[in-house]
């Protein structure tokens, strides 16, 4: 399994395509892509199945300048499509990517979410589903997935998008490897370099803690303690 994500390139769609593509040793039963054109479209595309399936179930008017990838090894509810990810929350305003575990998804619903719908049987939807509620009581997109992530226990590499503020990627870890690749006027997200590595050969490894919000011509590392990181960029060796 694995995740892409990518803003400031207008081919998004082939972007994500191929990254997730390279990330297929890692072995899948499902993927899918959300983007969105930074003015007013957005398109979320999600199957059982592999990239190929995915491929043929892309419309031809799909497009966009910012976008996040899946390929999902299920861990909680069968694969389907309506499992697979981007898993999105009930107003259809936030959309996540989750590689990885929740342990304590059981009991966040309980205690946070027992009035909301849920349509899949994943363990992610509850952490979009807690962040959207805490958007509802009033938070920031970012203070809303900061509060998420100090209370999710488990294992994850998240990217989160919210519909309405386009122009950001919401990225964080927790024992699942990811990295940022930082490009001239775009940024990607991967959890391998292979992924992206016909876009940059520069790459920032993420730790753990940590909350990244990435824009096409920026991306702000800092510690869920509020601390903001400045790491340098390695580049990769290798050729795509
Ligand atoms: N636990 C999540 C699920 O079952 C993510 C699995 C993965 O790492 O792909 O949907």
């Amino acid at each position: 399994c694995g995740i892409v994500g990518v803003i400031g390139k207008s081919d998004t769609v082939s972007i994500l395509l191929n990254g997730l593509q390279k990330l297929e040793y890692r072995g899948y039963d499902s993927a899918g892509i959300y983007v969105n054109d930074q003015t007013g479209h957005d398109y979320l595309v999600k199957t059982k199945g592999r990239i190929a399936d995915l491929k043929a179930a892309i419309g031809p008017d799909v497009h966009g300048t910012m976008g996040i990838g899946h390929t999902r090894w299920a861990t909680h509810g069968v694969p389907s499509d309506v499992n697979a990810h981007p898993q999105f929350s009930s107003n259809k305003r936030f959309y996540l990517v989750h590689n990885g575990v929740l342990t304590n998804y059981a009991e966040l619903k309980q205690q946070y979410l027992a009035d909301v719908q849920f349509v899949s049987e994943t363990d992610t939807e509850v952490a979009v589903q807690l962040i959207a509620k805490f958007v509802a009581e009033g938070a920031d997109t970012k203070a809303a997935f900061k509060k998420a992530l100090k209370l999710i226990k488990g294992s994850y590499a998240f990217i989160l998008v919210d519909q309405q503020a386009p122009d950001t990627l919401y990225v964080a870890k927790n024992k699942s490897p990811l990295l940022l690749g930082k490009g001239d006027g775009f940024n990607v997200i991967c959890s391998d370099a292979m992924a992206m590595v016909s876009e940059t050969k520069q790459f920032v490894e993420l730790h753990d803690q940590e909350i990244v919000t990435v824009q096409a011509n920026q991306a702000t590392i800092e510690t869920l303690a509020g601390d903001v990181v400045d790491r340098a960029p390695y580049t990769v060796q290798f050729d795509e």
